[in-house]
């Protein structure tokens, strides 16, 4: 590969460097398909990054109590590898997280991954030099390598965030973030815990902690709409018959529109009558996963009248399933209706607000005011704990971008330059930064996120195909292709209901400077439409991307 002579490089580390075809940040789900095929189908010499010690991404950190499964465990899965789909059986229909983990390692394993991945490998900065048409990646440690390409497949809920108040360093007990779990046991029994959030990490956490805790207490900023989740075991014969349907099954999840199993019912929520329509929520509010949200009447997304039905027979159901009534409707969200941020999936989570050992107190209008040694201080009261559980989510879909110093053609930073606006083409590639590909980036169709990722990383590998078969070694979007990608993506999220409502979905996150303002960080079309554009720039030629 080409000598890198850029000034930073020879300043930054005399050594040799090592030079790859490709790097990939991240080994998650995503990043680990890219480095099969870049490697394994197209021969590249490949070297993978991952900040962790271990593969498995979201899955590797969030190793919390009670994390599992919210998408039907076998959706979940790869499905571009016959004998991996024959030989792995889900033992749960919504498996926990330490399954998925295996099953990740498992994969690591079968396609003989590790050897090209670097652990506890944490990228700091990528630069792109114009002089080699490569990238130059820097690790924490100092070290340099460069690559003619730079895929990044960090995720969209990578970069933990803590709430924004002072003496979180003064704590003297336990503290953990959901999202930086340990890999040591962390027990409960005997001792006063506190969560602060309560979104979907929250709530599954709360309902293990709820178990064993001498006492818990749940600060809520804003509660969340959450559905019974459903799950049960998976016998060997379900498992055979769900193996016999996968073919179907992996057609049907292309068609939906978000890849879950579930796809929206086609009437529109006054077309019925009420009893009817009762009815139709009593079922969906029965049937196992995210029915209820994503397979909803066609216009509860779109229609405030319509989402106000369906709110408030979720609002009942909290209110029968939570005794005291005080309780009930602190923990029903006044601030947005039901599906318009994501919905948190339960088992028992209601229920855990009914026993004596459970404490709720509403954080919105009495903000904390600082941890101290010893707790939680409020303007008003002060509480003593042994551990606090911060859920607090993370700085969603650009926040791990951010947090590498990343800089593209011209020296401009990525962070700020989509600070200013955020625009790529498909999610995939940014105009400005030639030879960087995004797994799951933003703009680009995220839903059951196995089936997106599977479909970027083969549009990342064939796209590498076609400049190695025409020799090129320079691929950028053409302006004109992200400005008409960045409209289309604009304009799919026009009257949706999620994107007026704040949410990591709509990019604020009121921990982070300079997040408060709502953007259209997501493509919130239909996955199918999605695949539809992706393909199309593929069978007629790249012409939106400029190649040399
Ligand atoms: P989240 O949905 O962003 O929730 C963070 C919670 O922390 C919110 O309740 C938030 O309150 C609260 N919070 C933040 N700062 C606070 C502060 N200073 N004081 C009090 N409360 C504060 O994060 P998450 O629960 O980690 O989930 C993020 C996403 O990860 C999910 O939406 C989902 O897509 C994914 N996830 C998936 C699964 C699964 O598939 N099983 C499980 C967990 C997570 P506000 O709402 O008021 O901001």
């Amino acid at each position: 590969m080409q000598t890198q002579t850029s000034e930073t490089l020879r300043r930054a580390d005399p050594a040799p460097v090592p030079e790859w075809d490709a790097i990939i940040i991240g080994a998650g789900l995503s990043g680990l398909f890219q480095l099969h095929c870049l490697r394994d189908r197209l021969g590249m010499n490949v070297r993978l990054f991952e900040m962790g010690t271990g593969v498995g991404g979201t899955w590797y950190w969030n190793r919390y109590p009670g994390a599992r499964f919210d998408s039907e465990s076998y959706s979940y899965a790869y499905s571009f590898s016959q004998e991996l789909l024959d030989e792995w059986d889900w033992s749960e229909h919504f498996a926990g997280q330490p399954e998925t983990e295996r099953y990740l390692n498992h994969v690591a394993d079968k396609f003989d991954l590790r050897r090209s991945i670097s652990f506890a490998s944490k990228v700091t900065a990528c630069h792109y030099h114009d002089d080699s048409r490569s990238w130059a990646v820097r690790l924490e440690d100092g070290s340099w390598h460069t690559c003619r390409f730079l895929v990044t497949a960090v995720g969209p809920l990578s970069a933990p965030t803590f709430p924004k108040v002072p003496g979180r360093e003064s704590f003297a007990g336990e503290a953990y973030h959901t999202g930086l779990w340990p890999k040591h046991p962390v027990t409960f029994e005997g001792k006063r815990v506190a969560v602060i959030g309560t979104g979907a990490s929250g709530v599954q956490v709360i309902t293990e902690i709820a178990k064993t805790a001498k006492s818990l207490t749940v600060f809520q900023r804003r509660p969340n709409w959450c559905k019974p989740l459903h799950n049960r075991p998976i016998s060997k014969n379900e498992m055979k018959r769900l193996r016999a349907w996968y073919p179907e099954m992996f057609q049907l999840c292309e068609q939906t529109s978000a890849g879950f199993l579930h796809t929206p019912d086609g009437r529109r929520t006054f077309d019925l009558p009420l009893e009817e329509r009762e009815a139709f929520w009593e079922k969906q509010y029965r049937t196992p996963g995210f029915s209820m949200w994503v397979g909803g009447f066609k216009d509860m997304m779109t229609d405030r009248a319509a989402n106000d039905e369906v709110s408030k027979f979720v609002a009942r159901k909290i209110r029968e399933r939570v005794h005291d009534p005080k309780v009930a409707d602190l923990l029903i969200p006044k601030d947005h209706g039901f599906g318009t941020r994501r919905v948190p999936q339960e088992s028992g989570y209601y229920e855990v607000f009914n026993q004596p050992n459970v404490e709720l107190v509403s954080v919105l209008e009495n903000p904390i005011r600082r941890i101290t040694p010893t707790g939680v201080e409020f303007a008003d009261r002060d509480f003593a704990f042994d551990m606090i559980v911060y859920a607090t989510g993370f700085d969603a879909i650009t926040g791990s971008f951010d947090r590498i110093d990343i800089r593209g053609a011209s020296g401009a930073k990525l962070k700020e330059k989509w600070r200013a606006a955020l625009e790529t083409f498909l999610g995939v590639q940014i105009a400005d930064f030639p030879n960087m590909f995004m797994c799951i980036g933003p703009h680009t169709a995220l839903g059951n996120i196995p089936r997106s990722a599977e479909y970027n990383v083969l549009w990342i590998t064939n796209l590498i195909e076609y400049m190695r078969q025409h020799g090129y070694t320079y691929v950028v979007p053409r302006p004109e292709a992200v400005e008409d990608w960045t409209s289309f993506v604009l304009k799919a999220g026009e009257g949706l209901l999620s994107n007026d409502v704040d949410s990591w979905m709509t990019g604020i996150n009121q921990n982070v400077d300079g997040k408060q303002t709502r953007i259209i960080a997501r493509y919130s079309g239909s996955a199918p439409a999605f695949r539809a554009r992706a393909n199309a720039v593929a069978t007629e030629g790249y012409r939106q991307l400029e190649m040399c």
